[in-house]
């Protein structure tokens, strides 16, 4: 657990005088947030770092999570894929069990904080189902740039309780949505288990236990097993890179507690790769451990997002801050963290040639990795680090509550 002092030196002192000013008025303030895993995801790795260090400035933040059965977040995950433009047959039978999940956790779960901030669709009734005596704010991670307007009008009627609404990226406003919508940008703990600098040893230490060889470059893709970070579309990028050059695969995938697709698509990937003559270059990992991501990320010789939406792309931040050449696809958040061959490329999710042909530009071309690494960095410095986030959820609360 870290306080706000141990980020003076990658802040530096303006930045946290700032928070520390900012949080005045809010001292002993009573924030809850509620999402629904505290395991896997990038919602679940913010807030284990920004509830701790909005309790250290002064508030008293609080975390709880709804809990729901599997059908519960087969559902919710259906709804995560129709916000981000996928068809859905959206029945009485799941609508009914969406808000009755959020009514079973509204009986035993008191709310008279000052602030509500509810994260994603999972928990979003919930302010139907209390007597509203505070600010509720609803907080989306998902990619809202192209949603399937069904889903959308019938969440949109929770929505429209709200107070405010925050988002990744301008580009998920919504014209037809009269709340108040503020972007946030999200961000990385420089300091957690995941982004920590790491010794050489520790990073051999762990590829070893995790049974990842160094003896050929890496193209490391870091993320749930979902269809949204497009796993086939990496097996066939590799496919083309190993035509040009000897290299491994690492697909690194946790399983989100919310994410009940992730064990399916797995099964389906390892098939896949089972059918490939360069199946024993592709290494699966389904292991959650902080430190292993981060040893792989800081030992890959490019990093890879292959994204078809994505709400922001925290991978995509870890990479960067870790200065290694990442190479992406030009969608949601990612496109507001890459400018493209400064810090990194950017390429159409379809175009799986053009993307094989930057990770090979990458791979051959170390220097070219270097710099565009350097920049990387400097550029999550600035706008990407965790105390930045603080700093805006601060602003927005002394907005919101009087
Ligand atoms: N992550 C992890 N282990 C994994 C896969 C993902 O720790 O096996 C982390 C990853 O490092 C990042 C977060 O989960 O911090 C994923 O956030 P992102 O915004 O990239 O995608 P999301 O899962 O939220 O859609």
């Amino acid at each position: 657990m870290h306080s706000l002092e141990d980020y003076y030196e990658l802040a530096g002192d303006k930045v946290i005088s700032d928070i520390h000013k900012k949080a005045r008025k809010l001292y002993g303030k009573h924030i809850l947030h509620i999402n629904s895993t505290c395991q896997g995801g990038g919602v679940a790795g913010i807030l284990a770092s920004l509830i701790p260090l909005m309790n250290d400035v002064g508030i008293e933040a609080g975390w709880r999570i709804l809990h729901g059965n599997p059908d519960f977040f087969s559902i919710t995950k259906k709804f995560h894929n129709a916000l981000q433009g996928e068809q859905i047959n959206l029945s009485e039978i799941k609508k009914e069990l969406y808000t009755q999940t959020n009514k079973l956790f509204s009986v035993y779960t008191h709310i008279n904080h000052d602030c509500v901030l509810i994260h994603d669709p999972q928990p979003l009734p919930l302010i139907k189902l209390y007597e509203k005596k505070q600010p509720w704010i609803w907080r989306c991670h998902i990619d809202l740039s192209h949603p399937n307007e069904e889903i959308w009008e019938f969440l949109k009627r929770f929505i429209l309780r709200y107070d405010a609404v925050i988002l990744s990226n301008k580009k998920y406003r919504s014209k037809h949505l009269p709340v108040e919508q503020r972007v946030i940008y999200p961000a990385i703990d420089p300091l957690s288990a995941k982004n920590k600098e790491l010794s050489e040893g520790d990073i051999s230490k762990y590829l070893k236990k995790f049974r990842v060889p160094t003896d050929k470059p890496l193209i490391v893709q870091v993320s749930r097993f979902d269809k949204w970070k497009d796993p086939v579309g990496v097996i066939e990028v590799f496919n083309l890179v190993k035509e040009k050059i000897d290299c491994r695969l690492v697909l690194c995938g946790s399983m989100a507690g919310d994410d009940p697709e992730g064990w399916m698509i797995y099964e389906m990937l390892k098939k896949k790769a089972n059918r490939l003559i360069e199946n024993k270059d592709i290494i699966f990992i389904t292991s959650e451990n902080s430190i292993l991501v981060n040893a792989l990320q800081r030992s890959s010789a490019v990093i890879v997002q292959k994204s078809i939406r994505e709400g922001f792309g925290l991978t995509v931040t870890e990479g960067l801050w870790k200065e290694k050449p990442v190479v992406a696809t030009n969608v949601g958040g990612i496109s507001l963290q890459i400018d493209n061959g400064k810090n990194g490329f950017l390429v159409e999710p379809s175009d799986i040639k053009g993307f094989a042909q930057r990770v090979v530009q990458v791979l051959k071309n170390r220097k070219l990795a270097e710099k565009l690494g350097k920049k990387g960095r400097e550029i999550v410095k600035e706008k990407f680090l965790i105390t930045r986030l603080l700093s805006d959820y601060l602003d927005l609360l002394n907005e919101m509550i009087r």
